[in-house]
């Protein structure tokens, strides 16, 4: 298969030719671009609880939600073109890249969900003069495939443990309510006008400034359990 590449309409570079993104890189600027507008779109009283200043289980939602634009071909062939006949790139290539991202996602998830315990356990209730090696290899044993080395400690060099203080679970949470948002509003008809006005009233204008369950539940109809979250997650899994 050729490498997909996508032109995108940023500025010419000096030399005049097109630069040129793959498609990890767009969704990366799409994943970011959700917390722009997050940020541009955000209308509350106070400034220190505008945009992405909110509880960082919703700050990802935004961001995740565009991921699911950035996989979508009825959104990719809006600009998407070949870098040198300009021809929109067929259905079913972006189809199959789309889903080539589904590989291995399974472990993928186990991981996030091992990091995530792991980080709740180490700031839980734990005996204060038990190493912390002793624990991840005990909670890489229960909730991983791969088997924990004797003797390494990576859990020393993965920052997250201490940037988020026990919020590691926040990338899950706000997957999985991203997830019930698009296919709940968006996955019909992802470019339908109200449907983006509405997420905008109803999701982005509050910052922090709203409880984040009422802004989901004013935007998908219903307040959603935890079991529908984790089922959730476990359908993005799935092809
Ligand atoms: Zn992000």
């Amino acid at each position: 298969m050729p490498k997909i590449v996508l032109a995108c309409s940023m500025p010419s570079s000096r030399s005049g030719s097109l630069p040129l993104l793959t498609h990890g890189m767009m969704e990366n600027l799409f994943h970011e671009f959700g917390h722009a507008i997050h940020s541009m779109l955000g209308r509350t009283r106070y400034q220190h609880v505008t945009g992405t200043r909110c509880s960082t289980d919703y700050a990802e939602v935004p961001s995740i939600l565009m991921e699911y634009f950035a996989n979508d071909y009825r959104v990719l062939r809006e600009f998407a073109r070949h870098h040198q006949t300009n021809e929109t790139l067929p259905e079913e290539m972006i189809n199959r890249l789309c889903q080539s991202k589904k590989f291995g996602s399974a472990y993928e998830m186990q991981t996030q969900v091992f990091y995530s315990i792991l980080d709740q356990v180490y700031h839980g209730n734990h005996p204060l003069d038990r190493p912390t090696v002793e624990i991840l290899e005990e909670i890489q044993k229960q909730h991983s495939s791969i088997p924990y080395v004797p003797g390494s400690a990576w859990h020393l060099r993965f920052g997250h443990l201490v940037g988020y203080g026990a919020k590691y679970y926040s990338y899950l949470y706000s997957r999985a309510v991203a997830s019930k948002v698009w296919h709940g509003c968006f996955a019909a008809d992802p470019l339908r006008q109200e449907t983006g006005e509405k997420y905008r009233r109803e999701m982005l204008s509050h910052g922090g400034g709203k409880e984040p369950a009422v802004m989901v539940e004013n935007m998908i109809g219903k307040r959603l359990s935890s079991e529908e979250l984790v089922d959730a997650l476990i359908d993005e899994t799935k092809s």
